[in-house]
């Protein structure tokens, strides 16, 4: 049985860290934190899945640049569990912008741009929810 703060979240390696070759790197790091990879696999998103999961910033002037960057080159999406594995997660992501993400995340150690920064986290259980069913039938998962 899940104790009550054990989560799951949707992370993803975005194009540009795949491109870089720092898939080994991210997954070392979730691995030692020590949450538990229960859904992992390379993908090519399409418009309508990048649409869908970056819905909420559809009005935003960076939306079609996103769209493009995130279809651009295969990602690596990841379903995370572990004991507050939402926050966790984005901590260990840093701030949206590695300008300002804390030294030793993943955005400050590996990023130099908004755009093109490396790792997605969801932002709380009903986005995690939501971005899990998105990415990931319900067979692909562990139990
Ligand atoms: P986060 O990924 O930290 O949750 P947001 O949800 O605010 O950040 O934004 C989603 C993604 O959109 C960011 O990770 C980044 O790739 C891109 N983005 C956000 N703001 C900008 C911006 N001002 N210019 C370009 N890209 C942006
Ligand atoms: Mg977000």
């Amino acid at each position: 049985m899940l104790r009550d703060s054990m989560e799951r979240t949707f992370a993803m390696i975005k194009p540009d860290g795949v491109r870089r070759g720092l898939t080994p790197e991210i997954l070392a790091r979730i691995q030692r934190k020590g949450y538990r990879v229960v859904g992992l696999k390379q993908m090519v998103i399409s418009r309508e899945t990048a649409e869908a999961h970056y819905g909420e910033h559809k009005e935003r002037p960076f939306f079609g640049e996103l769209v493009d960057f995130i279809t651009g080159g295969p990602v690596v999406a990841i379903a995370l569990e572990g004991e507050n594995a939402i926050a966790g997660w984005r901590g260990m992501m840093g701030a949206t912008n590695p300008a300002s993400a804390a030294p030793g995340t993943i955005r400050a150690d590996f990023a130099t741009t908004m755009g093109e920064n490396v790792t997605h986290g969801s932002d709380s259980s009903e986005s995690a929810a939501r971005e899990l069913a998105l990415f990931f039938a319900e067979g692909e998962l562990l139990a």
